[in-house]
């Protein structure tokens, strides 16, 4: 298992303004997730990253942005109406319900084997469109992106004239009303999807799919998600959709195991097909409903056999979330940089024995919140040294701040934290929310203040680089706050950049402190937006 859980990133997540609970103030609405200042900047890496691999950086590949809103007849004929389902069983006990297929046979609330039949459960929300509510006028909101690119195959082709193969790639909300949401953003009833439907010609459809994969896990390893923690899990014949020849799904080893991230599938002419009027003049090869609604026909003209086809499609399918989720999983570290007085040690030591003793006799904590703080302390407690960067994460869990002497552990551990631990987000530099942070020496000394503040506003705005200034702390402690984040660079003006230090030969130089290696160099303030453009790839 990677070494991070998923409490410390959920802690770290709502601290610093990556992730929030949707709705926080009102007791959250489940399986929803608002992104911060940070969030938002990590995920629009991401996709501007997804972007321009699959749009700009290949030459068969064109973008669109269709509506969440689509005519119903979209999921009638792509089979959602019918099929989008999964097994929903209730607890006859407790009146839980579940995911069959999550669940063993067991209710994870109450144990209780007394469970219904696993009956299909629709996972397409419904909205009303217009002013008048009858049962014609609703619409669902899309579950997935990709029939926003099948309904636009026939636009798309007429308008850029372009030859098989070739693909329509979109990023963009998708919706589901799943069972149990749940393990953060990883299942959400609302998230984003980055697609690719990419056409090709019957026939080429295994060799394509084959080198989609390995383009899909390149591309996953070059935004730092390492090779030992992807898998590609083959989906049995056995579980695939009639219409789908093979399915590769690409794993990533989160902090709950290998989960999916993407899913890579070999779809015929089943999408294109389905959608199309006169099918039986098509030769389509997948069995698809018929279809009397469909004003087009989504069909290819074969220059060389001078034949109209329906081609074939293969699709990779990612996870925005949960992309995010497996960024902050890799990039996740913590490490210890000095010794901890032996005397700071034993203090964090009592001071954590004295709280799990509090949470153990606490009668008005939640059982299952008491199981999982004491869980969480006595990992902590075999070797406080080791996991003393836990200790904010394990005061973070439900219920642990309601024990008085969580105030105690964390004023203990807190000076240890400041001085000899940090943590820290390997992300890649061009994936981090925040690329530089600038800091004044003195906060108090108006002209190194002047000159911090310059230099944010100079990268921010010419450099375009997201750049942040801060002066509310020590210079350790900001170093420690930007690392946390991920933040790859940071800059420090002193007196000798205004050449009223010891050194002359300083002048107009700042320090540049890197995250990674924590190495400080000195770098021509009027070179930094170069330093850092090829540093920040
Ligand atoms: P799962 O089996 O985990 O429910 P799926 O096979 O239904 O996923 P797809 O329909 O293949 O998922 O969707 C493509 C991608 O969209 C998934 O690989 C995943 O990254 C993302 N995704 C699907 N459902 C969710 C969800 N509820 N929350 C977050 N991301 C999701």
């Amino acid at each position: 298992m990677p070494a991070v859980t998923m409490d410390q990133l959920v802690s770290l997540c709502k601290r610093r303004g990556f992730i929030f609970p949707g709705s926080d103030i009102y007791g959250g609405l489940q399986g929803t997730y608002d992104f911060g200042p940070l969030g938002v900047e990590l995920k629009n890496n991401l996709k501007a990253a997804w972007w321009r691999a699959n749009v700009y950086e290949r030459d068969d590949m064109e973008g669109l942005d269709a509506a969440i809103l689509m005519n119903r007849l979209t999921w009638k004929y792509s089979g959602h109406e019918e099929t989008f389902t999964d097994p929903l069983v209730d607890c006859r006990s407790c009146k839980a319900r579940w995911r069959a297929d999550h669940i063993q046979g067991v209710c994870p609330n109450c144990g209780s084997k007394d469970l219904t039949e696993p009956r299909p459960f629709n996972m397409m929300f419904k909205t009303q469109v217009g002013p008048v509510a009858d049962d014609t006028s609703f619409a669902y909101l899309r579950p997935e992106t990709a029939q926003g690119i099948f309904v636009n195959f026939a636009n798309v082709l007429a308008t850029t004239s372009r030859k098989l193969p070739f693909g329509i790639a979109q990023i963009g909300k998708a919706f589901r009303n799943e069972i149990n949401p749940r393990n953060f953003i990883f299942r959400v009833r609302e998230f984003e999807q980055m697609e690719i439907e990419f056409f090709v010609m019957p026939g080429t459809e295994d060799a394509w799919h084959q080198r989609w994969l390995d383009d899909r896990m390149a591309w996953w390893r070059s935004v730092g998600l390492s090779s030992d923690n992807l898998q590609v899990y083959t989906v049995p014949k056995a579980d695939l959709a009639h219409y789908s020849k093979a399915t590769y799904d690409l794993m990533y080893r989160f902090p709950i195991g290998f989960e999916e991230l993407e899913g890579i599938a070999s779809r015929s002419d089943y999408d294109l097909g389905s959608h199309s009027k006169d099918q039986a003049n098509l030769g389509i090869s997948a069995k698809v409903m018929e279809n009397a609604d469909s004003t087009a026909r989504l069909t290819y003209f074969d220059p060389e056999t001078k034949r109209h086809l329906v081609p074939f499609v293969i699709e990779p399918s990612a996870g925005v979330d949960r992309g995010v989720l497996a960024l902050l999983t890799e990039a996740y570290d913590e490490e210890q940089i000095k010794p901890v007085s032996a005397e700071r040690a034993q203090a964090v030591r009592d001071a954590l024995a004295a709280f799990v003793k509090s949470v153990g006799r606490n009668e008005k904590l939640d059982p299952a919140q008491r199981d999982a703080i004491l869980e969480r302390a006595e990992a902590i407690g075999q070797d406080v040294a080791a996991h003393m960067a836990q200790i904010p994460a394990l005061l973070d869990l439900p219920g642990a701040s309601s024990i008085e002497l969580s105030k105690k552990l964390r004023g203990q551990a807190d000076p240890a934290l400041d001085e000899s631990y940090r943590t820290v987000l390997h992300l890649k530099p061009a994936l981090a929310p925040i690329k530089v942070a600038v800091f004044p020496l003195k906060r108090n000394a108006p002209e190194i203040v002047a000159t911090a503040r310059e230099i944010r506003k100079t990268l921010q705005a010419d450099g375009n680089m997201r750049t942040v200034y801060d002066d509310t702390g020590a210079i350790g402690k900001l170093y420690r706050r930007q690392d946390e984040i991920g933040t790859p660079f940071c800059i420090t003006v002193d007196f000798d950049t205004l050449g009223q230090g010891k050194d002359p030969s300083l002048t107009g130089t700042v320090t540049v402190r890197d995250r990674d290696t924590m190495q400080q160099e000195r770098v021509l303030m009027r070179e930094l937006p170069e330093y850092f453009r090829d540093r920040l790839r």
